[in-house]
Formats: structure tokens, sequence, C-alpha cells
């Protein structure tokens, strides 16, 4: 029996021995297709000979070296062509090993800039029910999926909490998405008002909701009703692109596509694109200077922060992404992977909604289109379709159960940016078959 506290303590699972391109192959010959890149991760598919080739030369001249002593030039250089791409007002990043460490180190910038500004009464933040932040702490105090924080929410700081954005479920008959968008924003002031403006730090969302809903997106004006409330009562915007992030949707951040500034955002997933466990937080300048004038230092770190080879990794993915044109393709490929799942899934009775962007789509299921209501979740079905799904050689990232109060299963599709068409039809048709099979 394996030794590795697996993320299930039941079952077991193949061993990958081989992965190439958008395929894994297990150690009894097995291929599979990696339709949601893990966890929307693998943006670059498996074995790229650049990212591979940027490692093997950065390990021969600096593996490590420990950020109390040391910067590097891939460190720099990954700064330096990270903030070119970032919304305006973003001036500065900081390097972590992953999404929830990254989740950590904004929340705690945010808290840090209200203290260094002659603001500590600041202490509190405001996140969104069915949304996921990272599993540390902090970021599971800020995340609003009620099964993953259930049993740790006696030693989890409070958090003021509003509604998502989740139109399919939540916009009412009648109501056009721009006043949904309204209503929400007004529920977000209503939410400020109880806490009390002043005490607020930072109000923080996915800005296309990932691993609890599935490429769930905003209305149009959401986000920039957001940040007008944010401006209004001096609230911090932290973005939360772990997953959405680094051309997954279509362009380089989400929030692109909104026409918003965060204040801070997070990254990881396909800014390393599972090369090496890198994330960051890209910070705006006004919060960097506070620091700068105040104590001089972000009074945080970790003994990997920065690690050379990881910004190796993530420096090597960012020129294949432009030399390559890679975010042009995810928007290419991303409407051809919304037209094959129209097409197949239009009449399915079991499909009740399709959406997302770019290369980040998901599948909500239920057992009546016409109500939508959802599947009883003692029947575990997206744990079905994940089995079903890599029986017929297709890995894919379902979600379910109740969440906050609202039950429902979904599939989140997220394949690499360097699939084919025909790649693309092979994870569709394979997807078709493991939800006819699991329905
Ligand atoms: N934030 C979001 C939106 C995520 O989807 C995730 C992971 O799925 C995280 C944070 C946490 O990232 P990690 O698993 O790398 O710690």
């Amino acid at each position: 029996m394996s030794k590795i506290i697996h993320r299930s303590l039941r079952g077991t699972l193949p061993f990958a021995v081989s992965a190439q391109g958008v395929y894994l192959t297990d150690r009894e010959g097995k291929q599979y297709i990696d339709g949601s890149g893990g966890a929307a991760v693998s943006c670059l598919g498996h074995g790229h000979p650049d990212v591979l080739a940027a490692m093997h030369a950065q390990i021969d001249k600096v593996a490590y070296a420990h950020t109390s002593f040391f910067t590097t030039d891939v460190a720099e250089e990954l700064a330096d062509t990270l903030i070119a791409k970032a919304p305006p007002g973003i001036g500065h990043v900081y390097f972590v090993s992953g999404g929830s460490e990254a989740i950590e180190a904004a929340l705690k910038m945010a808290r840090q800039y209200y203290v260094e500004t002659g603001e500590p009464e600041r202490s509190i933040f405001i996140a969104r029910r069915q949304s996921y932040h990272g599993n540390t702490l902090g970021a599971l105090a800020v995340g609003g999926n009620e099964w993953r924080r259930k049993q740790f929410a006696p030693i989890l700081i409070d958090v003021g909490r509003v509604s998502p954005c989740y139109e399919y479920r939540d916009r009412r008959d009648g109501e056009t998405p721009e006043q949904y968008s309204q209503r929400l924003g007004d529920e977000l002031e209503g939410e400020i008002q109880r806490i009390g403006p002043r005490k607020i730090i930072a109000f923080i969302a996915e800005p296309v909701v990932g691993a609890t809903l599935g490429a769930v997106t905003a209305t149009p004006g959401y986000f920039k009703r957001v940040r007008q409330i944010c401006d209004r009562y001096g609230i911090l915007f932290i973005a939360d692109e772990v997953m959405c992030g680094m051309g997954r949707t279509g362009s380089l951040h989400a929030v692109d596509q909104e026409g918003v500034r965060p204040d801070l955002m997070a990254i990881a997933k396909g800014l390393g694109g599972g090369y090496q466990p890198i994330g960051a937080v890209l910070a705006s300048s006004r919060i960097v200077e506070a620091f700068r004038k105040g104590t001089g230092m972000f009074q945080h770190g970790h003994t990997y922060i920065g690690h050379a080879t990881a910004c190796a990794a993530a420096l090597a993915v960012q020129k294949v992404f432009a030399r390559d044109k890679l975010i042009e393709q995810v928007q290419s490929l991303g409407a051809y992977l919304e037209k094959r799942l129209h097409e197949t899934f239009i009449n399915s009775p079991y499909v009740g909604d399709l959406r997302g962007r770019g290369l980040f789509r998901g599948v909500e299921l239920v057992a009546d289109r016409a109500t939508k209501k959802p599947f009883d979740p003692a029947l575990k079905l997206h744990a079905k379709v994940k089995s079903e799904a890599m029986n017929q050689g297709l890995l894919c990232y379902p979600m379910g159960g109740t969440i906050d109060g609202v039950t429902g299963d979904h599939v989140l599709l997220a394949p690499p940016f360097i699939c084919t068409e025909a790649q693309i039809d092979e994870i569709v048709d394979k997807l078709a078959r493991a939800i006819e099979t699991g329905t």
C-alpha cells in the first residue's frame, strides 16, 4: 500500500510514467488526453522542449539561490516581462510557489498596506460564496466552499460574504444581465455598510470562477461596478487569477476583458505551466511605494520565493506564448471548443449550461434541463463522470456536491493551448461518452 497521503485514502491511482504534448501515459501503457491541463495548469502540454531546455540551462548555472542573499537574472527578467504586460498601475511582482501561497501573500500585502498608511483598523476581507482561493488557512478563510471549510471553520478568520455572479442559477426572470450586475453591486455595498467601510481591507474574487462552479464568467458591468464600489470606500480589489489567468481565457489576464484594474492579482498554475511550482502576486505600485516609505519591506517570505529554476521555467513559458502567438491561439481554439461543445450537447437532456471563455469551459449537469434541477448529490455524479472519462482515456475536472446549499455537478475543461482541433474533437467526444455513461 502507498505510504503517500493521497487526495483520497481509498482506492488506487494509476502511475504516470510519461507525458508528451497533450497526452499522458500510465504504467500499463494506457494513454490519456489532457482535457483539463491537470487543474488548468499545463498550458503548454507536457515535455515542451523550450521549457525543458531553459530549466536545464538554469540548473547548470544556479538552480537555487536564497533571496535573502541574491537575486537572479531569470527572476528579474520574468518580473520585467510580467510587469510589461500587466494591467495599468501594477508595477511589482512577488514570486511564490503556488496559488494558495499567492493568495496568502496578497492578503498580507493588503493588510500591511493599511497598517503602513495609517489605517490599522482595517482588518476584514469580503469574499464571495462558492469561490475557491486555496487550502492554506488564510486562503481557505476567504474561500466560499463550505465543504472544504467546514471542519476548519473554528480556526479561520471571519470574512464578509456576498453572492457570486452566477447568472445561470441566480439571475431572475425579467432581469437583464446589467440589472443583475447592478443588484450584485448593491449587495456588496450592503455588506460593506453592515461591516463598516473603514474596517474593510479588500474584496477578493475570481474574475472567472474555476474550481467551485466551472468557468463561470461575470455578467457585463459586474467587475466595473465592483471597482467603483471599492474605490468609493477605499477598499482594495484582489483578483484571484490563479486558475483563470495566464492566457487561459484568451487574454493574458482575465481582468483585461473586464476593463478593470485590480490592486493585487494572484497568478499561478499557467505561470509555470506545471514545469515548476511557481505563483506570483502582481502588486500595484502604490502598495509597494507605501512599503518602501514605511517599514521598507513586505513582512513575509518563504524559503523558495523567487526560485531560480522555477523562474526560468515561467520565463520560457512566456517566451513560447509570445513567439508562437499562443494567446491568439487560445481565442481561436476556444471558439472552436465552444462550437463543438454546443453542437455536441445541444440536445443532451443532462447538460443545463455551457459557459466559459477561451480554453476555460464549464459544462453544468442537471437532472432536468427545463427546471435546472440538479442531480441528487448522493449519486456523486461528478465522481462517476471523472472515472468514466478516465476509462475513456480523458482527463477532465469534474466537481460537484453541495456547496453553500447549492447542489450541482460541473465539468471543467482547460486543455493545453497547443492542442489541435482534432485533439479538441477527441476531448469533446470522450466527454460526451463519459457523461452519457455516467448519467
Ligand atoms: N485560487 C484559485 C482560483 C484556484 O483555482 C486555486 C487552485 O485550484 C488556488 C487559488 C490555490 O492554488 P494552489 O492549489 O496552487 O495552492
